[in-house]
């Protein structure tokens, strides 16, 4: 067979729904930009990572444990939601444990969402939540306002009038780093229907906990009987990124039900399960990791504000900043540095990068990276800050 005829036959096989997904962007390669750049120190700010990594708790707990990885896993993950049911005060049967909180964004599409089905989200938006719904063949529709870090109530009323089959909220916003108020969530969980399953995407909720204007969606929830489920991760805050390891609690049982009955009998490796158990026991890692941010990010703030550009406020590890320019002509020229860092590629954000806050060097190093890079490009005609 010639190679057109195998594309063609590719094609053929091929979901209509899968050939129309947009590629998730994870990012440049770190070896590959060393490589090609021929820098040595890498700063990778471009997945949101803990840049003070694991706990001292976690590595112990891993070299204790693998020499038992030579057998499967629990499948039910009963260790690690018998201590997350302990410490929410809900039931075993009410937690979820996956492969990353990614992993269960993928189960609930695949267990809830039909051909057709509407899908409200937030823009800008978390590539998955946007993703895995079309992979299914739902309707997804996207929710901005006129500025990125702007609530704009009249468009959620309005797309939540028409019958919606889920909402994925990410609190706070991946990528820009606010959270809704209060009173906005709770406008939200008003202007929802009551049978649109809420999901509530937390992945930073650690970061953000302690500031009093920060709503937590599972103790605004948890007596409501409405259908909803709350996702954390141990990627983010507690460092655990590379393991893969994640968590949703549910309004019923027979959500998390539904979702087992599409997950992979093993979807969270042995390894993943015993360090988010040492994780949740590590209190001092955790609250040094968000008070490095918390630091970090203030400092990374002013700078950037000095150097003229606009910065979304954050409640988390990251920054979203309007860099008036090309965002990934910005980019590339940080790369030379050795600095990656996320160009925003969607409608109307192009003039956007996400920033992790890094160790204070490598903030350093963007930090001087981008003075550099933006003196070199040349500004935009209409930004998004300059739009009515
Ligand atoms: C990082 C992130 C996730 C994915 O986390 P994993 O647990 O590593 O899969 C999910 N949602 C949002 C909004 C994120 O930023």
């Amino acid at each position: 067979m010639r190679r057109d005829d195998h594309s063609k036959i590719g094609e053929l096989l091929t979901r209509r729904e899968v050939t129309a997904l947009p590629a998730y962007d994870p990012g440049a390669d770190p070896e590959q930009i060393r490589t090609k750049y021929g820098v040595f120190r890498i700063s990778k700010l471009s997945n949101n990572e803990n840049p003070l990594g694991i706990s001292p708790a976690v590595a112990e707990t891993i070299a204790r444990r693998i020499a038992d990885s030579g057998r499967y896993p629990d499948p039910a993950s009963v260790g690690l939601r018998e201590t997350l049911a302990l410490r929410f005060g809900i039931s075993q049967d009410r937690i979820i444990v996956g492969n990353g909180s990614e992993n269960i964004l993928e189960l609930l599409a695949q267990a809830f969402l039909n051909q057709g089905d509407k899908v409200v989200t937030q823009a800008p938006c978390f590539g998955l939540h946007e993703i895995f719904p079309m992979m299914m063949g739902a309707t997804v529709q996207k929710v901005g306002g006129t500025k990125p870090f702007e609530f704009n109530k009249a468009a959620w009323r309005a797309a939540l009038m028409a019958p919606t089959k889920m909402t994925l909220i990410s609190n706070p916003s991946n990528p820009v780093g606010s959270a809704l108020t209060w009173e906005e969530f709770q406008f939200l969980m008003k202007s929802a229907s009551n049978d649109t399953l809420l999901v509530l995407d937390e992945a930073y909720f650690e970061y953000a906990a302690g500031a009093a204007s920060y709503p937590d969606a599972f103790e605004q929830l948890r007596s409501q009987s409405r259908p909803w489920i709350v996702l954390r991760t141990f990627s983010k805050a507690y460092g655990l990124a590379g393991l893969r390891v994640g968590y949703g609690l549910a309004s019923h049982a027979h959500l998390i039900d539904a979702l087992n009955r599409v997950r992979t009998p093993y979807n969270v490796n042995y390894l993943a399960q015993q360090a988010a158990i040492a994780a949740l026991s590590d209190k001092a890692h955790l609250e040094e990791s968000v008070r490095f941010a918390e630091r970090e990010r203030g400092f990374m703030t002013t700078r950037l504000k000095e150097i003229g550009l606009s910065v979304a406020p954050s409640l988390t590890n990251f920054l979203f900043v309007d860099t008036g320019r090309n965002a990934l002509a910005v980019a590339k020229k940080l790369l030379r540095d050795g600095v990656i860092v996320k160009a925003w590629r969607e409608t109307g954000y192009e003039s956007f990068i996400r920033v992790s806050i890094g160790l204070h060097e490598e903030n350093n190093t963007f930090l001087n990276a981008i003075g550099r890079a933006i003196s070199e490009t040349p500004e935009l005609e209409c930004a998004f800050q300059h739009r009515a």
